[in-house]
């Protein structure tokens, strides 16, 4: 018998979801309350890696970018760039410098692809960045970026051509069990998938079901050209708390963090003005060039009560995907292939079982990539 699902939300994890359940003999509709990629997927940077310190990490980020890399070279609407990924503590900073040695011993003993780099190194490798000050610093080869908007638009295409039933502007609720409720029609269904971002709790919430994830806001902004875009690394400041990458000729910069709970449907989608003005300043005095923003922008994270996200069967036949800690695109297309495998019956990602929460956990939420 074939299997009826709904995937609600169409970003990176929901089009993926969709993509496999459907390349697996499901019949799918996907519900996107907007179009495509107008959540978190469609404003996150595209920083890509596997430099994790658990193996469970460490595996969905490999797989995530042997399927970034192989969708880049099967269509032309994606594309991937290979990036080596550079994170740093600075001089004097003790505690940092001593977290980015442990990390490193961590990640290689899940099979990461990393190591401890000089700053010497660094330099030789990468002259447009200014590395005085750097106590510690790591590298991770297997890693890259991308336009996250441009991964959802593909693997909806892709999702379309396997079948999917894709419809947007198409906000639906839960109703009872298998049952969603779109503005005009009920629909019953064997398996629903809420790949529903930061709204998820919130999604929920409506038919009495708590989940210990908080969304935050996280900001970045874009620069004009560079001389420099293309001879740096992908690179994260530990000390300072902000990263940079190599975009279009200039240079993507986020973080921002705040670290306290927002509504996803209503905070500041500007960056501060502030935010923008220091960082602008901390990637000058890295890259040595005076950047000019041409776009800023913020954007919401999820955060969880013990830093794993939450994803698999929350109750019978609804399943969820959310809690990212700002690690949820570079994860996306290894979550929603394993989201897939489970609703069709095979194994989910044990550590990640939402019900290993009762709901109502209070905790802290905790800065994604410190
Ligand atoms: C500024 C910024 C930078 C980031 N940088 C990175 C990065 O470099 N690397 C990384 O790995 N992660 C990054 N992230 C995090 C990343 O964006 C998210 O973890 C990831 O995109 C989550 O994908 P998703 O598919 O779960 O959610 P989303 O992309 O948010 O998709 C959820 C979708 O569900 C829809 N939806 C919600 N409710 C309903 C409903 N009731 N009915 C129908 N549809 C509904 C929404 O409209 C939305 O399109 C960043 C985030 C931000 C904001």
């Amino acid at each position: 018998m074939r299997l009826h699902v709904a995937v609600v939300g169409g970003g990176a994890v929901g089009v993926t979801a969709a993509h496999d359940l459907a390349c697996d003999g499901a019949d799918v509709t996907l519900f996107e309350r907007d179009e495509l990629a107008s959540g978190s997927s469609g404003r996150a940077a595209g920083v890509c890696y596997s430099a994790f310190p658990h193996a469970v990490d460490a595996a969905n980020g490999r797989r995530s970018l042997a399927r970034f890399r192989a969708l880049s070279e099967s269509r032309d609407d994606f594309e991937f760039t290979s990036c080596p990924y550079v994170w740093f503590a600075h001089e004097g900073d003790t505690e940092r410098c001593e977290g980015v040695r442990e990390q490193v011993t961590q990640m290689k003993a899940v099979g990461a692809d990393v190591s401890l780099v000089s700053p010497e190194a660094l330099r030789a490798e990468f002259p447009a960045l200014e590395t005085a000050g750097i106590g510690v610093a790591a590298r991770c080869d297997d890693a890259g970026y991308t336009e996250p908007a441009t991964y959802v638009r593909a693997m909806g295409a892709a999702a379309r051509e396997v079948g999917v039933s894709i419809e947007e502007n198409m906000p639906v609720r839960l109703a009872e069990s298998g049952k969603l409720r779109t503005p005009t029609e009920t629909h019953e269904f064997d398996a629903v998938v809420l790949a529903t971002g930061v709204q998820t709790k919130q999604v929920l919430a409506e038919i009495g079901i708590p989940i210990p994830m908080k969304p935050y806001r996280v900001q970045a902004f874009t620069t004009d050209q560079t001389p420099v875009s293309e001879e740096i690394p992908m690179t994260y400041d530990a000390t300072e708390g902000f990263y940079f990458r190599p975009r279009q000729g200039g240079l993507l910069v986020g973080d921002g963090t705040e670290l306290f709970e927002r509504d996803p449907d209503d905070y500041p989608k500007d960056a501060d003005e502030e935010f923008v003005e220091t960082n602008r300043a901390r990637v000058e005095r890295r890259v040595a060039f005076e950047p000019a923003v041409s776009r800023a922008w913020a954007g919401m994270c999820g955060a969880t009560a013990d830093f794993d996200p939450l994803v698999g069967e929350l109750r019978d036949g609804l399943y969820v995907a959310c809690g990212f800690q700002g690690h949820g695109f570079m994860r996306a297309p290894a979550i929603g292939e394993r989201l897939a495998t489970q609703v069709l019956g095979g194994e989910g990602i044990q550590a990640f079982d939402p019900r290993r929460f009762r709901g109502d956990e209070e905790f802290e939420i905790v800065e994604g990539l410190s």
